[in-house]
């Protein structure tokens, strides 16, 4: 997509700093990063979010995942490391192009994944279990 700022980066008309490339991804680190080594793996070939792509290239694509986020676990030594993935702006997507954000975690550091997770009831996630299989 013309317009689409990853992939100009993937087509190198916008300068990044890449630490991994092969003929499906780049990886890439994010300008914003919330840790050291925040790195964004993204398909060259454009596809709105998870839902635009096949089973196939899903697969494809994890595997790269599963790749760089152990270039970084050898390279930078975290202690841990974090996948997200963001679908609609609702869920906090601001680029439109398919990206896995795979985040380097370091004991002690200030990173905050601040989710409030009250406990629910057991007749609550039983409804919800039928709502969503039907
Ligand atoms: P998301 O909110 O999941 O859509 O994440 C988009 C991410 O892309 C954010 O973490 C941004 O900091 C990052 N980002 C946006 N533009 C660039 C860029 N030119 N190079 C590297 N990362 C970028
Ligand atoms: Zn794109």
């Amino acid at each position: 997509m013309s317009d689409c700022i990853f992939c100009k980066i993937a087509n190198g008309e916008i300068p990044s700093h890449k630490v991994y490339e092969d003929e499906c991804c780049i990886a890439i680190l994010d300008v914003c990063p919330v840790a050291k080594g925040h790195t964004l793996v993204i398909p060259k070939q454009h596809a709105q979010d998870l839902f635009a792509l096949s089973e196939e290239e899903a697969a494809e694509i994890m595997k790269r995942v599963r790749h760089v986020a152990g270039l970084l676990s050898d390279g930078l030594k975290p202690d841990g490391v974090n996948l997200m993935q963001n679908n609609g702006a609702a869920a906090g997507q601001t680029v439109m192009h398919f990206h896995m954000h795979v985040i380097p975690r370091f004991a002690g550091d200030d990173v905050k994944i601040n989710w409030h997770m009250p406990q629910a009831d057991t007749e609550t996630l039983a409804a919800l279990c039928k709502e969503i299989t039907g």
